[in-house]
């Protein structure tokens, strides 16, 4: 099976470039960015605060996490419910930022993200795919843009669907998700050494597709 991981910060415009990689390459795109949210929407439901390490522990063996494939769209089942739609809720968001600095959850979700990666041809994006998940990866990218080009990209997609935002505070709400994901004990975002740097800053989304499935193929030609 052919592994490829794609690892970094958030509005780095990892999930889109990948889905599209994949598309073209016919691999399966698995958002593991899904999985913690469905954990954060779990505890949320129960009005568990979702930093509380403890509880939220406890909570895992009540759980069932999934993910299912379906013409190549990802769809996310907590205890066979489908909660694809509910995990984008903005408060998803922080539930699954806070629940995915507990290590037990990180190991809660270890088995199900290798076996994926086990059974199919994969493009998988997330924080720690290269270092922690798949480190046998053929190919590991790292995708960044600086922390200006991220806010500006999130300020202009909220400003299209007419919600009101300043760039100033998505900045700052940027350099801290930044700081915290790089700062955690556990699994921290961080390039793993063979990755491949891909600073999209400059660049189009159709470039960094482009550059996505060229580096893929090379791994056909036996590099
Ligand atoms: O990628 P997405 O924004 O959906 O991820 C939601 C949260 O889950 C992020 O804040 C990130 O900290 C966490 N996450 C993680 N490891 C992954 C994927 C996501 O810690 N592999």
């Amino acid at each position: 099976m052919i592994n490829i991981a794609i690892d970094g910060p958030a509005g780095a415009g990892k999930s889109t470039a990948a889905r599209k990689a994949a598309e073209k390459l016919g691999f399966i795109y698995v958002d593991t960015g899904a999985l913690y949210r469905t954990v954060g929407v779990a505890a949320l439901r129960r009005s568990i605060a979702t930093d509380d390490a403890q509880k939220v522990a406890a909570m895992l063996p009540e759980i069932k996490a999934e993910l299912k494939f379906k013409d190549g769209v990802q769809y996310v089942f907590l205890n066979d419910e489908d909660v694809s739609k509910e995990i984008r809720l903005p408060e998803a968001s922080m539930a699954a930022s806070n629940v995915s600095a507990i290590p037990a959850v990180r190991a809660f979700l270890f088995d199900l993200q290798k076996n994926i990666a086990k059974n199919n041809n994969v493009i998988m994006d997330g924080r720690d795919i290269g270092t922690v998940i798949l480190p046998d990866a053929q190919l590991k990218i790292f995708l960044t843009a600086s922390a200006e080009v991220r806010a500006k990209r999130r300020y202009d997609e909220l400003c299209q669907k007419g919600t009101p935002v300043e760039y100033d505070a998505l900045l700052e709400e940027i350099k801290h998700r930044d700081y915290n994901d790089s700062h955690r004990a556990v699994s921290p975002l961080k390039a793993a050494p063979d990755a491949v740097l891909v600073d999209s800053s400059d660049m189009t989304l159709d470039e960094v597709v482009d550059k996505i499935t060229e580096l893929a193929k090379k791994l056909g030609d036996g590099e």
